[in-house]
């Protein structure tokens, strides 16, 4: 049921006050999504929260937490003459060690910007003396679609067509977190859209071993504004459970079918996150049985050197260590028009969304 505007009103101004009431003590909320960062900032919620409530960025974004060396693996593949890139358009300007997808697309690599994966199955069929590599970059969000490339993929018997996984889960970053000594978090707006897929159970270590609240929480300000009202009622009520704010979304079970898809095609494995660095079981690699669909297997590279970017202090904001305008780049250095880093060029990047919007505090 959609509120009119009189209603939404009425509500954000509910939970506002509601929200006053209630911050009786600094709390520290990670908004663990870059979706939630921009929908943030671009409702003006800071502006509605007494300066007790702190919302910090957390590593949400999947453009931001792909490290350097993928990107420079993905810009050596588009060297190669039998090579067409295939990616979504928000990883054509992320910085790499030397250069970036753009600069290469310019300089007349074959890199081309897709809308789905199942894109590049196409670019496939037409293309068969070339090999077809897919950037396969996000979360338990995106994965599935991947997946379903992949199965398709063998079902069409393309022998030209790889996938070359950066994909991530966000739980272990969040226990990376929670198992920081220097990284204070009172409560966590989880990210609807990737419990919607993989429904709760992967969350429920937040607040059975940490005993942190968490709310699993929508998009819009409305949302935001409730999750935020949630977290502190279970704070200031000493309590740590796992609610669910997106009902009208998220099912406890979330979607079954697009969670069996992914694990019939990926299993854990331990990927590099901006920042984070290692986390154990925190990446999906192809099961065994689709590995002849992994670019690194099937297409060896020489080794590629890769360095991040000087003075880039994304890795610290990704972890809600410091924010955006702590960072010596922020703002001169470093703007959407001339990124230093990942976090300044993703739409859903908090460095982005700080300086676009220019509210911060
Ligand atoms: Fe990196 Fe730029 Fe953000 Fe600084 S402002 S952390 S250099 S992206």
């Amino acid at each position: 049921m959609r509120l009119t505007a009189e209603e939404t009103a009425r509500a954000a101004d509910f939970f506002t006050q509601a929200i006053a009431k209630l911050a009786k003590r600094p709390v520290r909320l990670m908004e663990v999504c870059g979706t939630h960062t921009v929908s943030i900032f671009r409702n003006g919620i800071r502006q509605l929260l007494p300066p007790t409530v702190e919302l910090v960025s957390g590593p949400g974004c999947p453009v931001c937490v792909t490290p350097n060396e993928y990107l420079d693996t993905a810009i050596a593949y588009s060297g190669r003459e039998d090579t067409i890139l295939a990616t979504f358009g928000d990883m054509l300007k992320v910085p790499g060690s030397q250069s970036t997808l753009m600069a290469e697309k310019t300089q007349g690599a074959d890199i081309r910007i897709v809308y789905s994966p199942l894109e590049s199955l196409t670019m496939a069929r037409e293309n068969p003396e070339k090999a077809v590599i897919f950037l396969a970059v996000g979360f338990e969000t995106t994965a599935p679609t991947a997946a379903a490339t992949i199965l398709q993929a063998e079902q069409q018997g393309l022998d030209n067509f790889f996938v070359l996984s950066a994909h991530k889960l966000v739980p272990p970053a969040l226990r990376t977190i929670l198992a920081a000594p220097d990284i204070r978090v009172d409560g966590f707006l989880l990210p609807g859209h990737t419990a919607a897929i993989s429904g709760f159970a992967p969350y429920q270590f937040v607040v059975s071993e940490y005993q942190v609240p968490a709310v699993i929480t929508g998009f819009e300000a409305l949302d935001i504004l409730q999750a935020i009202y949630m977290l502190l009622e279970q704070i200031a009520a000493g309590k740590a459970e796992l609610a669910n704010q997106y009902r009208r979304v998220v099912k406890p079970a979330g979607n079954e079918a697009a969670w069996n898809i992914l694990q019939q095609v990926y299993q854990p494995a331990a990927a590099i996150w901006r920042g984070f660095g290692e986390i154990a079981d925190s990446g999906l690699a192809l099961r065994p049985e689709y590995s002849a669909f992994d670019a690194k297997l099937r297409l060896p590279l020489a080794a590629v050197v890769t360095r991040e970017p000087a003075g880039c202090r994304c890795g610290e904001v990704l972890c809600g260590r410091i924010r955006p305008e702590d960072c010596p780049h922020f703002g001169c250095g470093c703007t959407p028009e001339h990124p230093v880093g990942a976090c300044m060029v993703s739409v859903e990047g908090a460095c982005a969304a700080w300086y676009k919007y220019g509210q911060g505090r």
